[in-house]
Order: C-alpha cells, then sequence, then structure tokens
C-alpha cells in the first residue's frame, strides 16, 4: 500500500519521540508499504515561535510570521529524515514547497490551489521514505512560504494523499482516535470505531481540535481513507468515511467544545432595511469569519424609528477587530451601545441520527436546565445543536450532556 502517515506535535515532541516515529516507520516499509511522512513542529514549538515574534511586534506581517512558523516543521522534517539514514533506510526531506505544494497567497491561512504529484512519486520511485515538512506551502506568485492555518499539517497529510492517489492516510496524535468528547474533559469519554465525513467535520469545527476541520473537508472531498489513531500504541484507531458506509448510526455520536469563543452585542441597533448587510459586509471585508448571529424583534421604543438588538459570536483572537468594525456604526449614530463578552464557550452535540429523531435537542436543553446553566445562544443544523453559555460552566456541560446522552455506556 501507499500510506502518508501524518505525525503529530506530540509524537514528535523530543528527539526519543523522532526516534520511535522512525522506528514506527520502517515496521510499515518493512511490512512492504511505500511510506510518506508528514511532520508537525516538535510540540510547543508553533507557540514559541509566536511569542518570539510578539516580543519584537504586536502585528508583525503575516508573510514574515509563515516565513518564521514554517521553520518548525522543516526542522523535524529534517530530522526525521536523518534518522531514517542513520538506520540504513534512505529517506529525503522536502518542504511544502518542494513536495509541489502551491497555494493562495492568503499568509497564516493560505489555501492550497494545486499539488504537482511529481516530486513525491519520483522520490519513492528512487527508494525513499519521503518525509514533508506539514502546515506549509509556497505563493508562487511571491515566491515566499505559506502556512495552511493552525493545525494545518493535518490538512498537508490530507492533501498530499489524495494527491499522489494513497491507499490511506494515518494521523498519528497523542490520544488512540476520535472519542466521544475530548477525553481530557471527560475520562469516561469512548473511542469511536467510525465517525462518518459530516459529523467529524462538524465535530472539528466546532472545537474537537483532534482533526483541523479543513482537513476533513479535503478528506470527503478527495474521498481519501482517514484514520486517527495514536503513535504512543499499537491500538486501532477511529476510521473516518462515508456516512452511507456506516452500518449502526448513533443518535448522538459526540459532544465538542470551542473555547476560542467571544460574543458582540449590539444595543438599539436602527432597525431599516439594509443594516444587517451593512454590519456584516464591514465585518466580511475585514477578513472576520461570524459564526452564531441572534437579532431580537424590534419594539419601536423610539421617537421615530424602531430599534434592535443584534448579537455575533467570533473567535477570541478576532474579537478586537470586530469591535473596531462595528464601532463605525456608534459613530454615525446607527447604534446605541456594543457589549463584549470572551467569557463564553460553544458546547455542542453532534449526530447524523439527530436527522431522523425528535426530541435531542430538547434533551440539550433541559440538561442545561437541570445544571442550572444558562443558554445564551442557541443554533442548529441537521446534524448539530450548538449552545453558547458561560465559560465556567464548560466542563459541567460537557460531563453532563455526554451522560444525558449516554455516550459513556
Ligand atoms: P497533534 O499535536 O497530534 O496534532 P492535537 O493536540 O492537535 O494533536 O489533537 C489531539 C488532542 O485533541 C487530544 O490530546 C485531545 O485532548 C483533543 N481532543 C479534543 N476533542 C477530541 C475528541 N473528540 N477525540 C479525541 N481527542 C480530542
Ligand atoms: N505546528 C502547527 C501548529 O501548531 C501545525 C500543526 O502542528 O499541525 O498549529
Ligand atoms: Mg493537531
Amino acid at each position: 500500500m501507499l500510506i502518508v502517515q501524518k505525525f503529530g506535535g506530540t509524537s514528535v515532541g523530543s528527539l526519543e519521540r523522532i526516534e520511535k516515529v522512525s522506528e514506527r516507520v520502517l515496521k510499515s516499509v518493512a511490512e512492504g508499504h511505500k511510506v510518506v511522512v508528514v511532520v508537525s513542529a516538535m510540540s510547543g514549538e508553533t507557540n514559541k515561535l509566536i511569542s518570539y515574534a510578539k516580543h519584537f511586534s504586536d502585528s508583525p506581517t503575516e508573510s514574515e510570521m509563515d516565513t518564521l512558523l514554517s521553520s518548525g516543521e522543516r526542522v523535524t522534517s529534517a530530522l526525521l529524515s536523518i534518522a531514517l539514514n542513520a538506520k540504513g533506510q534512505k529517506a529525503t526531506s522536502l518542504s511544502g514547497r518542494g513536495a509541489g505544494i502551491v497555494t493562495d497567497s492568503n499568509h497564516t491561512k493560505a489555501r492550497i490551489e494545486s499539488i504537482d504529484p511529481k516530486p513525491i512519486r519520483s522520490a519513492i520511485e528512487d527508494g525513499n521514505v519521503v518525509v514533508v515538512a506539514g502546515f506549509q506551502g509556497i505563493d508562487e506568485k511571491s515566491g515566499r512560504v505559506t502556512t495552511l492555518g493552525r493545525g494545518g499539517s493535518d490538512l498537508s497529510a490530507v492533501a498530499l494523499a489524495g494527491a499522489i492517489e494513497a491507499d490511506l492516510c494515518e494521523i498519528y496524535t497523542d490520544v488512540d482516535g476520535i472519542y466521544t468528547t475530548d477525553p481530557r474533559i471527560e475520562p469516561k469519554a469512548k473511542k469511536l470505531e467510525v465517525i462518518s465525513y459530516d459529523e467529524m467535520l462538524e465535530m472539528a469545527s466546532l472545537g474537537a481540535k483532534v482533526l483541523q476541520s479543513r482537513s476533513v473537508e479535503m478528506a470527503k472531498k478527495l474521498n481519501v481513507n482517514l484514520v486517527t489513531r495514536s503513535s504512543f500504541n499499537e491500538n486501532e484507531g477511529t476510521l473516518i468515511t462515508n456516512e452511507d458506509k456506516i452500518v449502526e448510526k448513533p443518535l448522538v455520536s459526540g459532544i465538542a467544545l470551542d473555547k476560542n469563543q467571544a460574543r458582540v452585542g449590539l444595543i438599539g441597533v436602527v432597525d431599516r432595511p439594509g443594516i444587517a448587510s451593512d454590519i456584516f459586509k464591514a465585518l466580511a471585508d475585514a477578513n472576520i469569519n461570524v459564526d452564531m448571529i441572534v437579532q431580537t424583534v424590534g419594539h419601536g421604543n423610539s421617537d421615530s424609528e424602531d430599534l434592535t438588538n443584534v448579537a455575533f459570536t467570533v473567535s477570541r483572537d478576532e474579537l478586537e477587530s470586530a469591535k473596531n468594525c462595528i464601532l463605525k456604526f456608534k459613530a454615525n449614530n446607527e447604534l446605541q451601545d456594543i457589549e463584549v463578552n470572551d467569557n463564553i464557550v460553544k458546547v455542542s452535540i453532534v449526530g447524523v441520527g439527530m436527522k431522523s429523531h425528535t426530541g435531542v435537542a430538547s434533551k440539550a436543553f433541559s440538561t442545561m436546565a437541570n445544571e442550572r446553566i444558562n443558554i445564551m445562544m442557541i443554533s442548529t443544523s441537521e446534524i448539530k445543536v450548538s449552545m453558547i453559555i458561560e465559560e465556567k460552566y464548560s466542563e459541567l456541560a460537557v460531563r453532563s450532556l455526554h451522560s444525558a446522552y449516554e455516550l459513556d455506556k
């Protein structure tokens, strides 16, 4: 088989761990597989580099950040290749550019535009294990390195697996697979044998950082056979696949928690046609990703016009820019006040079974009620229910939902 194996930060977190990874790769080679490895930076390295940049500037240019951050993955790719060579296995490391990964010029969250499979294919034909630095590509227009967003090595692995038509893409991490919820929050969480792309996509976008959400999107699009498993043991992992390949569909598959949430409340917004469009266009033009939106019913409490309240959520790192965006509307007297809150989290339940069953959402609400947790915002889709609650209730909410849907059974 042709296998892409991705090793995350903890899995390559020390020289001893890199040594273990090299042994694991050799084992796959000995079993007769052709292996392309994708590596993350050693754990903590990307955050350390970010803090180094912040030492000099609050707003370093994004292209310099990419040059800086991409270095972490290059270090591990070269080290792993050196370790493999030292063990008598021919290996070569490739940067994102070397691996033919071309992206747009959207630095720090670039999208992959194309991958040329030739460099990797020819290195494999020469008998190499190919070790690719994850998380990065090249913007051909400027010739500069780009990065694919936090957790982006998952995306590198899946995209490469698609491009070289690998039989399997294995994501090696520090947990045995995908659990019903983050096992660090709920030790009773159970490992799932299989989960559909759509459920995994929801889980990942809703805060389960075990897989980067764009990598799941890509896996679904390219039909990549994706498995998440531990680099610390030989246990079977979790298969992420098409819904129709899953025989037994649970009502709820998992609970996700996203702590990177903030809410912006706009109070006394002039209720005229076009106001929502103006507000959200301004946010979109500033490249700010808005998640949930709630508008309350206007109540005509002003002399000449109706006023309404609007609230929306963004990720915490975009709160400041979102607020700056909205200040314009206050200056123009189109709203009375702005209220920001970053002590909130989003807790979500995910499951394809919801499509065909009623009462799933109401159980989530009654579970919150029993714990006396106030729900501040709600949003739903076919296969998920998300609730914004106060941050201090995060763990309580996750655990009580986990037990309400009997996920620990
Ligand atoms: P890596 O460095 O290998 O990319 P990450 O730290 O990005 O690893 O992701 C693994 C972590 O994801 C786990 O340690 C776990 O705490 C967390 N996690 C969150 N939700 C889940 C879930 N539903 N199943 C498994 N792990 C989860
Ligand atoms: N090193 C990058 C990060 O920490 C990418 C990755 O590990 O996937 O976000
Ligand atoms: Mg990760």
